[in-house]
């Protein structure tokens, strides 16, 4: 039989990793608590419908990137390529802005895009990410910037830059595509196969494109800031203000449009510098999606969110100090391996991360397994010290042993630990 592997695309992340990963995620959930957001988690299936009208029909995700399938029922389902549109779903069905005028969520969890992997790149990625319903900015879209960049520097990935644009908002957005269109389809012969659909479909896409002959062409394209009307451009001015009163350096970028259609006004990316990245530098990004909620079906509520991966963010990250995994370690004769369990249980209890051997194998080999174990501390329990109610308590670096009361052994442990 052939060797069962995971699906390409997808990894295994094992326990000698997963300590970054909560760092990470520990970090991600603290700021965001401590910004207002609360946690929400929905399913990884969703009707296909909610990512086809969400996301756009004209885009990658949707075209050619969903896992897509019919269950056994007749239903479409799609296992989610990204959050927004999950939790604008969540917030609707829920009717969420009925008792509360501004909401903010943050989620983690899989997603799943059927790209071509490589560095940075999966088909099972995470995403972290915020979503506030019902503030139209533009101090709350400054202050998630802010704090998504003081959630990098907390990690360490300091080497990053802030990219940011508008995208106007309804009508700008019609008259800047006309300009485009008019500015590109003269050179149409010089585009990518894929741009020269584009232009037909979503012009705005191909200021996006990584091909060489699309970039050119956009290179010399009028740029959507010149489109904004005054109530845009205020609302762009008033996110650079408020940007810079916070000290967050960041760069206008016009030629950001990013991948999904919902975007309205603030747009932002974060790409990094440092690490380990290669070509997949764009370690978050989002932008405000006011017209989506109504689109969906749902009252008119201006919305801003951002999604970061965080494979990405780890590509960069320093390792960290070492966590130490075991406090202590206990050791058993064969025959007493009853009564080293129940100490296991009772250290467990107190807090202490222990591990016991319990297969009855050689004092000597236990001992091996202790001190590769990485626990500073050995407890050893035989016949002897069960008689006389006691443990004895190895200091392993230093190699000391005293006899200590089983009664007290959980103080004595701790402050062997110092
Ligand atoms: P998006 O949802 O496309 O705006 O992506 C937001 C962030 O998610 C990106 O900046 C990446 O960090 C991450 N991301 C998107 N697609 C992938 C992928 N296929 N593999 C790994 N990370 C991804």
């Amino acid at each position: 039989m052939a060797k069962l592997r995971s699906v390409k695309g997808m990894n295994d992340i094992l326990p000698a990793d997963i300590g970054r990963w909560h760092r990470l995620e520990a970090a991600f959930r603290h700021r965001a608590e401590r910004y207002g957001y609360a946690e929400v988690r929905t399913p990884v299936l969703e009707p296909t419908e909610l990512f086809v009208r969400g996301i756009g029909e004209v885009t990658d995700i949707v075209e050619k990137e969903m896992y897509t399938f019919e269950d056994k029922g007749g239903k479409m389902l799609t296992l989610r390529p990204e959050g927004t549109a999950s939790c604008v779903r969540a917030w609707l069905q829920h009717s969420v802005g009925g008792s509360e005028p501004v909401t903010k969520w943050y989620y983690v969890g899989p997603m799943y895009r059927r790209e071509r992997p490589a560095k940075g790149r999966y088909r099972q990625f995470f995403q972290a990410g915020c979503e506030v319903y019902g503030d139209p900015g533009p101090y709350v879209d400054a202050e998630l910037v802010d704090m998504v960049v003081g959630f990098l520097r907390e990690l360490g990935v300091e080497d990053v830059e802030v990219l940011v644009n508008s995208l106007g908002s309804g009508d700008t957005r019609a008259r800047y595509r006309d300009a485009l269109v008019a500015h590109l389809a003269p050179m149409r012969g010089r585009l990518s196969e894929d741009s020269r659909r584009r232009l037909e479909t979503n012009p705005l896409r191909v200021l996006d494109s990584k091909a060489p002959e699309d970039q050119e062409a956009a290179a010399s394209a009028p740029t959507i800031l010149d489109y904004l009307d005054d109530a845009d451009r205020a609302h762009f001015e008033g996110f650079q203000e408020t940007l810079r009163a916070l000290g967050t350096p960041f760069r206008v970028e016009p030629r950001l449009v990013r991948g999904l259609d919902y975007y309205t006004r603030t747009l932002f990316e974060v790409v990094g510098r440092g690490g380990d990245l290669g070509a997949q530098s764009t370690l978050l990004g989002g932008g405000r999606y006011d017209k989506m909620i109504g689109d969906l079906g749902g009252p008119s509520t201006p919305a801003i969110g951002f999604a970061m991966g965080i494979e990405r963010i780890l590509l960069c990250m320093g390792e960290g100090p070492a966590e130490r995994a075991l406090d202590v370690f206990v050791i058993a004769e064969p025959g007493v391996r009853g009564a080293a369990t129940v100490l296991a249980r009772d250290l467990r209890d107190a807090g202490l991360r222990a591990e016991a051997d319990l297969r009855g194998n050689s004092l000597k080999s236990q001992f091996r397994r202790a001190d590769k174990s990485g626990a500073p501390v050995a407890l050893v329990l035989g016949q002897r010290e069960i008689e006389a109610g006691t443990v004895q308590l190895k200091v392993l670096a230093e190699g000391t042993q005293e006899s200590v009361a089983r009664d007290g052994i959980v103080p004595a442990v701790r402050a062997a630990l110092g």
